[in-house]
């Protein structure tokens, strides 16, 4: 079982100390004995430990920034959400395929935000905009929250205090099985705890730094007895030789596990696999030795955010996923509805 990620080195900014919890998370990286730096502010982070461009991305990627979130404008978080709530950017897993490889640049370090009480008052401002209408917000965009969540306990406060809001729900979603913290928490079913899964194939050899199936599946199911709603975002959905088989043998696997009650509110999530040609520069530069498929000429193009478009599966691809796929769902978890596909 991969275990609960504890920083290799820590910084801190001088303002992060402003707040009870800097004070406490620097309280307790002293008693772990893990080295504590100061740094004015996370841009200026420039020595960090490793000879090359490889051992920096993993010192990088274990590395804890201890800082406070300055924009409080949320983007938004279309389609699962209205808005993106920021609360921790970076991720200790090393998904070959992972987009934050890209939009974190050569900053892949993780930061962890200590001003909560100002996002929560952000939130707030965000929900009046739009009463008498429900938002929505994700905590997962920039980080896996939940990776980093057994130090913190912010996403812990979030569940807490959108479970006490009238027109706030929050969601998230995670490839990580540290949960236990969060079983007790007051959600009173505004949150929406998702796990992100995927098939034997890919977790093997894309997902390095992460759960495994069987203990992620194992948390779902302590979260759907602690009552939460729950989700599954299968993603990405990538072809390999045997992918039917692969994500078949998935869906039995969490049909065989998930208690009967948690299948009447189930959403599934579907995502294919695809990538940029920026994306896949930085991706044969971090993993260099990755079997991950980025071949052009076997994708369709489609226009993405920014002008930067993107490389998708064929239409003919994408209709087997979707209808594959689809048949599992409705075969295993009939009650389920899928969200999206995209
Ligand atoms: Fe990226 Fe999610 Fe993998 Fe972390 S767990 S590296 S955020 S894909």
């Amino acid at each position: 079982m991969v275990k609960p990620f504890v920083p290799q080195l820590v910084y801190v900014e001088p303002r992060a100390l402003e707040y009870d919890l800097g004070k406490q998370l620097v309280a307790k990286f002293e008693d772990m004995g893990i080295e504590i730096r100061e740094t004015t502010s996370h841009n200026q982070i420039r020595n960090l430990p490793g000879e090359n461009h490889f051992q920096k991305y993993r010192i990088a990627k274990s590395t804890l920034v201890v800082g406070i979130r300055k924009t409080l404008k949320f983007d938004t978080s279309k389609p699962s959400a209205e808005y993106a709530i920021p609360f921790a950017t970076g991720c200790m897993g090393h998904c070959h395929y992972c987009y934050l490889q890209t939009t974190m640049g050569s900053k892949p370090y993780i930061r962890t935000y200590v001003n909560v009480d100002e996002i929560f008052d952000a939130a707030e401002e965000y929900m009046k905009e739009r009463a008498p209408e429900m938002t929505r917000f994700e905590a997962s965009c920039t980080s896996d929250i939940v990776g980093v969540d057994h130090l913190t306990h912010t996403l812990k406060r979030a569940i807490e205090y959108f479970g006490q809001s009238e027109l706030g729900q929050l969601r998230f979603v995670t490839k990580f099985a540290h949960v236990d913290h969060l079983l007790d928490a007051n959600h009173n079913g505004r949150t929406r705890f998702r796990f992100s899964i995927n098939d034997s194939y890919v977790i093997k050899y894309f997902e390095p730094g992460t759960s495994r199936l069987d203990d992620r599946i194992e948390a779902a199911k302590k979260v759907a007895e602690s009552e939460y709603p729950l989700g599954f975002i299968v993603a990405p959905i990538y072809l390999h030789e045997g992918w039917k088989e692969g994500y078949k043998e998935m869906f039995e696997k969490l049909e065989a596990t998930l208690p009967a009650h948690a299948r009447k509110d189930l959403t599934f999530e579907m995502i294919q696999h695809r990538f940029t040609k920026p994306a896949k520069r930085v991706i044969q530069e971090n993993y260099p030795m990755t079997k991950l498929e980025l071949d052009e000429s076997k994708r369709k193009w489609k226009w993405g955010k920014y002008g930067i478009g993107k490389y998708v599966y064929t239409s003919e691809e994408q209709e087997d996923i979707k209808d594959t796929l689809g048949s599992y769902i409705h075969h295993y978890f009939p009650e389920a509805k899928i969200e999206y596909f995209t």
